[in-house]
């Protein structure tokens, strides 16, 4: 049975119960009884498909959302957007930094011919 996080509205706690699936929705707190929200909305399960485009940063179509993270993982790129905002300068310098270290890295090793 799958564990889900509730919200008391009561007792403002968060618990986390094992419930079956069908009686998700019926969990009582263990505290004051009451009938517990579940924290984390269902609609979190459900991923949203795209209709198929093409892509032109790609190159190529795009069939599905599983099929862009798919071709996002072959060419190493990372959605921006899954990156807080304020964060992206740190993480273009990061990437950079980590960029130009496998290039030393590369070139150090053709040298050595390891
Ligand atoms: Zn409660």
């Amino acid at each position: 049975m799958p564990v889900y996080k509730y919200y008391c509205d009561k007792c403002g706690k968060y618990t986390k119960k094992v419930a079956r699936i069908a009686e998700r929705h019926e969990q009582t707190c263990d505290e004051c009884g009451c009938e517990l929200e579940l924290a984390v909305p269902d609609r979190v399960f459900t991923i949203l498909d795209i209709d198929p485009y093409f892509d032109t940063g790609f190159g190529c179509r795009v069939d599905s959302r599983q099929h862009k993270k798919r071709i996002m993982r072959e060419r190493n790129l990372v959605d921006v957007r899954d990156y807080p905002s304020h964060n992206v300068d740190e993480w273009v310098d990061e990437t950079q930094e980590k960029a130009r270290k496998m290039v030393e890295k590369e070139k150090r090793c053709a040298e050595a011919n390891c």
